[in-house]
């Protein structure tokens, strides 16, 4: 048999413990579109929480946003989505599958000079680089809706392909609110829609995906030095999230492939088992939507700023982060196998602030009243404190339960044995504490327990 590669055991892993599904799957599923299990949402809402707290509550200068996804379509129009949101797309003739263009070359599958279809067990020749330039389609990745009820007199709009449209429309909202002074950025956290031609390679390219991102209003004047400081933000945020730096690199995207409102543009990109990709995005946006918007909606967007008595538009850095891309990142960089007293495992080498489960609280045996109890109060007590998502189990034995939560990332398990009913005197109210990364197990008094795991949680 075919060793598996590593994204197969990722995603064979993922449906297994319950991270991500197929969407729709009992109906065949539906392409790019994925379904967040228990311990998936658990994931996503740990990276959407830090990022929270850290770009947000963390800061004096950056507002909260929950914009709707559904928008007055003379909002995409303005911003250049409804026209130009597109990639050039081209058909295999043979298998009648679309590819971007420029991934067809990226890919660089030739022969003889011509780019071959993508798909493994089709690869016909598609044709040169100029006959595939001719081919090509624009494609407008938007998916359209209509709101209100009957065909005349609904309005035919656009679910969003980026959270970025509801942070503009509500800027002179969040001034008039707040009066913030510039520099000051509005964030926000969502999902985003984009009817991509080839969804592919999992979590990374998804029709139907979520973004955290943050608009940073800036004077034109200091963007060099601002687009710097959100640089090394990018960068702070990824050491802090545990992704290996030697896994992230920058790329300083062309002119010639700039999106239609970037005059700078860096990709944060990361060495995913299929290939270095983009993980995340951070773009100059100059006043090329505040401008659009004004115009459209025939709204002052100025700002004034009263130390220098300037009226002027303010400019944009943007940094997008891919909540989806981040959790794909995170279980391609965690995914880890090594044996362990002979026996080899399997563990997410999760940060401890990410993990689904922070502790997990065994009873030694489970057929043993007395340990079943002492382990539900030690599990009732950790659950009170507030030491991130506890959960009790009693399943199979203790080797077994270690293995299980190694799987999925479990940074400590706590055991109840003999001892700590007091067998052994000495040891009585003491549990095991259990790392995952090194199996290595030590004797912590229940009393010290919560505040040991504080301290590890820092
Ligand atoms: P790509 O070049 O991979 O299509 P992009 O440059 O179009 O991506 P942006 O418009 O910069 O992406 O979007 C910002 C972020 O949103 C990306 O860095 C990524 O993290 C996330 N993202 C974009 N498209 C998708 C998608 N189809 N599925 C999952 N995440 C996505």
């Amino acid at each position: 048999m075919q060793e598996m590669t590593k994204m197969e055991k990722i995603v064979g892993l993922c449906k297994r413990r319950g991270f991500v599904y197929q969407g729709s799957e009992i109906y065949g599923g539906l392409a790019g579109t994925w379904d967040y299990g228990p311990l998936g949402v658990a994931l996503k809402n740990n990276i959407k929480k830090l990022w929270w707290e850290r770009f947000v509550l963390g800061r004096e200068d950056v507002y909260g946003l929950d914009a709707a996804i559904i928008m007055n379509p003379a909002a995409w129009v303005a911003s250049g989505h409804a026209q130009g949101f597109a990639d050039p797309a081209v058909q295999c003739k043979k298998c009648g599958a679309y590819w971007r263009t420029d991934h067809v070359i990226a890919s660089q599958l030739v022969e003889e000079g011509n780019y071959l279809c993508p798909l493994g067990s089709c690869r016909t020749a598609l044709g040169t680089e100029e006959e595939l330039n001719k081919q090509s389609k624009s494609f407008n990745m938007m998916f359209t809706t209509s709101v209100g009820a009957g065909e005349e007199s609904a309005i035919k709009t656009y679910l969003r392909p980026e959270t970025a449209g509801g942070i503009f429309v509500n800027y002179k909202n969040v001034l008039d609110s707040m009066h913030p002074k510039l520099p000051f950025g509005i964030a926000q956290i969502g999902k985003a829609f984009r009817n991509e031609i080839a969804p592919r390679d999992f979590l990374f390219r998804a029709r139907e995906f979520e973004q955290m991102e943050i608009e940073y209003f800036i004077n034109p004047k200091t963007w060099e030095t601002t687009f710097e400081e959100w640089r090394e933000e990018m960068h702070g945020w990824i050491k802090a999230i545990g992704l290996p730096v030697s896994m992230v690199h920058e790329l300083e995207v062309p002119k010639e492939d700039l999106a239609h409102y970037s005059r700078r543009t860096i990709d944060f990109e990361f060495d995913y088992p299929f290939g270095r990709s983009e993980l995340y995005g951070m773009a100059y946006r100059t006043d090329f939507d505040l401008a659009s918007h004004a115009q459209a909606s025939g709204v002052d967007l100025t700002y004034f700023d009263e130390a220098t008595g300037e009226r002027f538009l303010p400019h944009v850095i943007e940094p997008s982060l891919g909540v989806d891309r981040t959790a794909l990142a995170l279980l391609c960089a965690s995914y880890t196998e090594d044996s362990m007293n002979e026996d080899s495992r399997v563990f997410l080498k999760l940060s401890p602030r990410l993990a689904p489960v922070t502790v997990a609280v065994f009873p030694l045996l489970r057929n043993k009243t007395e340990l079943v109890a002492r382990a539900r109060e030690i599990y009732a007590l950790l659950r009170q404190a507030q030491v991130g998502a506890v959960v009790f189990d009693d399943n199979g034995n203790v080797g077994k339960r270690y293995r299980r939560q190694d799987e999925i990332g479990t940074p400590w398990c706590v055991t109840v044995d003999f001892d700590t009913l007091g067998e052994k005197p000495e040891a009585r109210d003491t549990v095991t504490l259990r790392d995952r990364d090194t199996g290595k197990q030590e004797r912590v008094n229940i009393n010290e327990l919560t505040d040991i795991l504080e301290s590890k949680l820092v």
